[in-house]
């Protein structure tokens, strides 16, 4: 089954607007420069989407959030609806992140709900799973992404409104990757679960990224693992060249 591979940045709670639009421009200049046969995305902080959306008019890069609330407005100071997403122009949202389930207790369960909010309004989601290095060296690895699929992929997923991000926590921002037959195992266990929860031909069809300090050096190998259909790419995403090599290297 070819999956075309999507390159997609999470630029987290970083860059101020002149930073990003910057920023923007370049990645969005680098795309335009030459032909790529994968995806791409790019999540910027809330503020900074309406100022980028206009830096990736004429490119084939979508623009993402990072997070997204379940109701469609009221009363939920410092929320975000789907409704303003797509009102700004994202195609996608982020949920999951490993850094909203620790630092903002979020569950699968409000995972699942703000999946099935975001595709009723028409919202891509990219849904984070991973473990923890504890969870890792215990052994729990699979058992830990099997219960994330579960519970996060509502049963409304389809390939097409789903992307799975499988990163292991202890990976994120620290310079450390597992070993390629690791990642793919995971990612191999992960179509499992996924074919258990929504079918063979959603399974086969579903992206399934790997994120966890991605960088040029190391995409090439990750990203031609069988399972792997591209990257959820942190910090190196905050480098217009890095971004785009990763992009190169993944696609070689
Ligand atoms: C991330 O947080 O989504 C991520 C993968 O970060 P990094 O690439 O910096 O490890």
């Amino acid at each position: 089954m070819v999956r075309k591979k999507l390159i997609a940045g999470n630029w987290k709670m970083n860059c101020l607007q002149a930073e990003g639009i910057a920023l923007a421009k370049e990645v969005a200049a680098k795309v335009k420069a030459q032909k790529f046969d994968c995806d791409f995305l790019i999540c910027p902080p809330f503020t900074l989407l309406g100022a980028i959306k206009k830096c990736l008019r004429g490119t084939k890069i979508a623009l993402g959030a990072q997070d997204v609330h379940f109701a469609e407005k009221g009363a939920h100071t410092g929320d975000i609806s789907s409704l303003m997403l797509t009102d700004l122009g994202c195609t996608y949202t982020i949920i999951g992140h490993s850094e909203r389930r620790v630092d903002h207790f979020e569950s699968n369960e409000l995972i699942n709900k703000k999946a099935v909010a975001a595709h009723q309004a028409g919202l891509n989601t990219v849904i984070c799973i991973g473990e923890t290095g504890e969870e890792r060296d215990a052994g729990k690895t699979i058992k830990v992404c099997q219960d994330e699929i579960d519970g996060s992929v509502p049963n409304d997923a389809t390939a097409k409104n789903t992307v799975i991000a499988y990163e292991p926590i202890w990976a994120i921002g620290t310079g450390k990757t597992p070993t390629a037959a690791d990642v793919e195992e995971v990612h191999a266990a992960i179509r499992k679960a996924l074919t258990k929860k929504l079918g063979k031909a959603t399974a086969n069809k579903m992206r399934i990224l790997y994120g966890g300090s991605v960088k040029p050096s190391n995409a090439a190998e990750l990203l031609s693992l069988p399972d792997v259909d591209g990257a959820l790419i942190g910090g190196a995403s905050l480098k217009a060249e890095d971004f785009i090599n990763i992009a190169i290297n993944s696609t070689k």
